[in-house]
């Protein structure tokens, strides 16, 4: 009887498990040489200087590939340094289409940095097809999309602009940070490469920075190791480890995060602080179903508005179980108030049209139990409000 392929959750735990056939350790080593011996003139163990390849690096790195059904895997120093990366395939003159609730950093760069270099954006809701297609120009390169959108949780068809994309050959690079391979593969769905900031799910834990770029098809994963090489923002063997470690937890983290943010998102819909509350999960959610046939999941994040501005403060100030910080994907739960951190580059007038106002608030849901983290916004909540009304006299 033929052997059925291992299911996702046994590839994430045995990563690197039958890869050291020296003393067989069931943990990948952490190689930390950066010069590597030739046997001879001509000769290559396969490695020779680490930025180029490094041991620890690749099987990282390989793994990465596997799991999002693409080609190649690189590993970066950062999400932006897989960024830099990737958009240093295009130079004088190359247009992108973008995203428009877009992570603030991503933003940052291409409006700060890739514009020195003569590459221009342009930003459109990329579920709206028309506008898409109002957005592409004759230098339009590639559309490089976000879904779920950070923080406004809005849903794109990934086949449906990869396909668009294919069409008017354009590269389309998808953002799968929030979601993971676990519940989403860009690739099986046309994309042609896919980035994460490795510093939230992948990793997981709060404690390593790191980012990971996968391809599809030989030119371009040629074209991404010669840039990945070239520019050298690699990730170091210790951070390849201490990433593979968390990954190998990713599907029990990622099953935890979904139910606790379900729970959290639901109890939220009916507290009298709250305005709206913005979780694809919801079924009332505009991206619910195109979510659900993409993914088999939902991300641990979804943000809510409270109902009014002045809540805010007090709330931060009330959590104490949930941190008061800038980031997302660990297994510890954080709130950021995007206005005036994550999003604080992107302009007002901007920031406002997409809906990021003074009003809202990510919830990065960790894996806590889920009754521990009602209780604690609960009465952080309920303490604003008693602040803001016993101020105002009501
Ligand atoms: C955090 C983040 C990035 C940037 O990654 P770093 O690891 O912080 O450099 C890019 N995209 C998304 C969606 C992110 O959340």
């Amino acid at each position: 009887m033929e052997k059925k392929p291992l299911s996702i959750e046994s590839r994430l735990a045995q990563i690197g498990s039958v890869q050291e056939p020296v003393t067989g350790a069931v943990t990948f080593p952490i190689y930390q040489a950066t010069a590597y011996r030739h046997p001879k003139l001509g000769q290559s163990t396969g490695f020779d200087y680490a930025r180029t390849k490094n041991p620890t690096r690749s099987v990282l790195e390989d793994a990465c590939a596997e799991l999002e059904s693409g080609d190649a895997g690189f590993a970066c120093s950062s999400g932006m340094a897989a960024l830099q990366t990737i958009f240093s395939l295009f130079g004088q003159g190359d247009h992108l289409i973008v995203s428009l609730d877009l992570y603030g950093g991503t933003y940052r760069l291409l409006e700060r940095i890739m514009s020195k270099f003569g590459v221009t954006a342009t930003y459109v809701d990329t579920n709206d097809m028309d506008a898409l297609e109002r957005s592409r120009q004759s230098n339009t390169k590639a559309v490089f999309i976000e879904t779920p959108t950070n923080p406004l949780m809005m849903i794109t068809d990934i086949e449906a602009v990869c396909t668009w994309a294919r069409h008017h050959q354009l590269i389309s690079i998808v953002d799968n940070t929030l979601l993971t391979p676990y519940f989403q593969r860009p690739i099986e769905l046309g994309a042609d490469i896919v980035i994460h900031s490795a510093t939230k799910y992948l990793g997981g834990h709060n404690d390593v920075l790191a980012g990971i770029i996968v391809t599809k098809g030989k030119e371009l994963s040629e074209e991404m190791a010669f840039l990945h090489n070239s520019i050298g923002a690699v990730l170091s063997p210790s951070d390849s480890y201490q990433l593979m470690r968390g990954m190998k937890t990713l599907a029990l983290r990622m099953e935890r995060h979904e139910s606790n943010a379900t729970a959290l998102a639901t109890f939220l819909t009916t507290h009298p602080a709250i305005g709206e509350v913005f979780y694809p999960a919801l079924p009332d959610h505009p991206g619910h179903d195109i979510q659900n046939r993409q993914s088999s999941g939902n991300t641990g994040i979804f943000s809510f508005k409270v109902k009014d501005a002045r809540y805010v403060e007090p709330v931060l100030r009330h959590i104490t179980l949930i941190a008061f910080a800038e980031s997302l994907g660990g297994v510890e739960s954080l709130m950021t108030y995007p206005a005036v951190q994550t999003h604080a580059d992107i302009p007002i007038e901007i920031r406002e049209a997409i809906g990021v106002d003074d009003r809202l608030l990510r919830f990065s849901v960790g894996i806590e139990h889920a009754e521990d983290l009602i209780a604690d916004l609960d009465a952080a909540l309920n303490a604003a409000m008693a602040e803001v009304e016993g101020s105002t006299g009501e």
